[in-house]
């Protein structure tokens, strides 16, 4: 569950963290009235991506009337797939240095994990490939959470020298938050050391465990439920679980693991990913409205068919899938891959009702689906 920046900032400030004074609003006017009482503010689009700034979606205005013009652009505009309805309006704040602080779960383990560096207000993932060094990271006891002294190590590390107490007290009161809202990710960057020495939480993005919503009643109630496409509304109603990516190579494959290790070695191997959609143990049954979905993405070029039996049969799915097949006579290209339970009989079939021959290895059906792909449709 994605909170919104505005809700997110609530929570910062309830923990004792500084952020900008401001406010949310929904039209130019309701934006100029918050900047006559503000000052110069920053508008920011309240849409759940990052990336805002490079795109347009953060901007400065030093007068009301500049405030009502740049709520004018934003609002009603479209940022990725999401529509601008809200923006927040916050005094600007002057800044000296940007740091990025995040708390997240521990990849591996039940642990959370600090993350400090020097370098904020650009993409950690971007960091991590020009500046690795500058990324430090502290993995965290939970049944102790991040003591002050640890936390002040960390930030002497980072080469912070009179703003190193007052950032390692934000780390301090960013871990708790992280523990009492069941959080998965809380990640404030950039964390600015204004002018005056202080430090201010400029951005927040908070992201809670959906399993939590129970424990979590009022932030489940902010949480901001993705737009769907209109092919993903369609699988939502089918029961089939559908997300649509930008890429070219189509995955159909059982379970949500399979389908994510195939989307995994697409990018792996230098492809992009049209779609997630696990067909499971629905396979069978569903199989047609599944590859009508597929086949209807936007920019799809080939198509990777990945069936991985245990307890489920994968000459049951390609079975179902067959049939579907015939009646939508696709004209894209397809690699299939088939192992496990029902295996021999299932690469049979496709061979003999489809005339396809299946692909001894994932990592070679893939590589075929993105070569495929990448080739001229003439
Ligand atoms: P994002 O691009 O979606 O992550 O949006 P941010 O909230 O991080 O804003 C983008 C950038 O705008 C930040 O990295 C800052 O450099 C800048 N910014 C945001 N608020 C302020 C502010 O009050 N004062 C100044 N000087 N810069 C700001
Ligand atoms: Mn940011």
């Amino acid at each position: 569950m994605n909170i919104p920046e505005h809700a997110a900032k609530a929570l910062l400030e309830n923990a004792g963290i500084r952020v900008p004074a401001g406010t949310v609003a929904d039209s130019p006017q309701g934006t100029a009235r918050a900047a006559a009482r503000l000052g110069p503010v920053m508008v920011k689009a309240q849409v759940p991506v990052g990336g805002r700034g490079k795109s347009g979606g953060v901007r400065l205005a030093r007068s009301p009337a500049e405030a009502h013009a740049v709520a004018g652009d934003l609002l009603g505009s479209r940022i990725d797939r999401h529509r601008v309805t809200g923006v927040l309006v916050e005094e600007r704040v002057r800044v000296a240095g940007e740091l990025y602080a995040a708390v997240l779960n521990h990849p591996a383990g039940p642990a959370r994990r600090v993350v400090l560096s020097e370098r904020g207000g650009v993409d950690i993932e971007d960091t991590a490939r020009t500046d690795p060094g500058s990324i430090r990271t502290l993995d965290i006891d939970p049944r102790t959470g991040l003591r002050p002294e640890a936390a002040r190590q960390l930030a002497a590390q980072t080469g912070l020298d009179r703003a190193a107490p007052a950032v390692a007290d934000v780390l301090v009161r960013m871990d708790r938050l992280h523990r009492d809202s069941d959080a998965q990710l809380l990640e404030v960057n950039p964390l600015a050391i204004t002018d005056a020495g202080d430090v201010v939480a400029l951005d927040c993005k908070l992201v809670i465990d959906g399993a939590a919503a129970v424990r979590q009643p009022s932030l489940a109630a902010f949480a901001a439920p993705e737009p769907l496409t209109e092919l993903e509304r369609a699988a939502r109603e089918l029961g089939l679980q559908f997300v649509e990516l930008d890429g070219e190579v189509g995955v159909l494959a059982n379970g949500a693991g399979l389908t994510m290790t195939t989307m995994d070695v697409i990018r792996h191997l230098g492809g992009r990913p049209a779609n997630f959609l696990e067909i499971g143990g629905d396979a069978y049954t569903k199989a047609r409205p599944a590859l009508e979905i597929v086949l209807a993405q936007r920019g799809l070029r080939s198509l990777v068919v990945n069936f991985c039996g245990a307890f489920a049969r994968t000459d049951v799915m390609v079975g179902g899938l067959t049939v579907a097949w015939a009646e939508l006579q696709p004209d894209v290209p397809a690699f299939f891959t088939i192992d496990g339970t029902g295996a021999a009989a299932a690469r049979r079939m496709l061979r003999e009702r489809l005339g396809l021959e299946p692909y001894p290895t994932m990592d070679e059906a893939i590589a075929a689906a993105i070569s495929a792909a990448a080739q001229d449709p003439g």
